[in-house]
């Protein structure tokens, strides 16, 4: 859990209250309280917590409006996106048929 050892931190810090939208938060719902980073940029991690903002997820998504930043994606699970694209080939059978060996291979050259 080294990854997210800033939220630890900041949860130390700040109270749990969504800075955004001013909902509060508990032990039950805490997974729900994310860190934002200020300047968006998540190694920035000062232990004053200057650069640190705590928000919900959904005020957290708002702020970021929908744009990936990899400070965000670190604070999502990271097996959840993860699907098992690639692995069907569509064209496996297209690839068998242009593949096989032709049977009537018989003398019709045409002279
Ligand atoms: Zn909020
Ligand atoms: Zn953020």
């Amino acid at each position: 859990m080294k990854k997210v050892d800033y939220r630890e931190q900041a949860l130390r810090l700040f109270p749990w209250v969504c800075a955004s939208c001013g909902r509060d938060f508990n032990g039950k719902n805490l997974q729900e309280l994310t860190v934002h980073h200020k300047d968006h940029n998540y190694k920035n991690n000062p232990p004053d917590g200057s650069n640190w903002e705590l928000l919900c997820i959904y005020c957290h998504d708002n702020e970021h409006s929908r744009l990936l930043d990899a400070e965000w994606l670190s604070t999502q699970n990271p097996d959840k996106e993860k699907g098992s694209a690639a692995t069907h080939t569509p064209f496996a059978d297209l690839k068998n048929l242009l593949s096989k060996p032709r049977n009537d291979s018989g003398e019709d050259e045409q002279k």
